[in-house]
């Protein structure tokens, strides 16, 4: 009953996370009452991101270049990574100014229930990464979550056969936060205060 491109945009946004249907007809909807350049300015945005956008090959962030601005930057120390779950996670610790190092994206967490598996993160490519280089210190950075908790864990094991020493951040971090929302004096605190793990 809809018109074609209408049922297409509704479908299309009912793929993004989070989304169901009832938001997906609601921003279709929205976007059509807007002026016609509020649109095209979106959709450009949207191609853009995909065009322009790019994996770093070494650490996975996300980025306008390969290697990213992190892993290209002779300043930063290199004998550490900095292991994080999502992209975001770096401006966070970047935020606080006090890491210097490089570091790592697997792209999610450890969560079996939600079928996320260890294939699905950049688990392998880490310990790659580890055993090739001249990596002192791996900082296990993911969120104080159940799923964090369990990727650290899980990438702890990987590690163990590489020799490299590895943190994880202090606890300090409210528990069941993401790291992204972490204010920048608790997560410098967390970040100084990292322990053996
Ligand atoms: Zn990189």
């Amino acid at each position: 009953m809809l018109a074609e491109p209408i049922a297409r945009l509704i479908e299309e946004f009912g793929k993004l996370p989070g989304v169901g249907p009832k938001t997906a007809q609601r921003l279709t909807f929205h976007l059509l009452r807007q002026p016609a350049d509020e649109a095209h300015s979106l959709a450009e945005a949207i191609a853009d991101v995909r065009e322009k956008i790019v994996f770093c090959s070494q650490c996975f962030n996300l980025g306008a270049s390969d290697p990213c601005q992190f892993c290209a930057d002779p300043g930063r120390d290199r004998t550490r990574i900095c292991v994080v779950e999502e992209p975001l996670d770096i401006l966070a610790l970047e935020r606080t100014g006090i890491y210097k190092g490089l570091y790592h994206v697997l792209h999610g967490s450890f969560s079996p229930m939600e079928g996320i598996m260890e294939d699905d993160l950049k688990i392998r490519e880490l310990v790659q990464r580890v055993q090739g280089g001249e990596v002192d210190e791996v900082i296990l950075a993911t969120n104080a979550t159940v799923e964090g908790e369990a990727t650290a864990n899980l990438v702890r094991t990987r590690l163990r056969a590489t020799g490299a020493r590895v943190t994880r951040l202090a606890q300090g971090l409210p528990i069941g936060s993401d790291l992204e929302y972490a204010d920048d004096y608790t997560l410098s605190r967390a970040l100084e205060g990292r322990r053996e793990y």
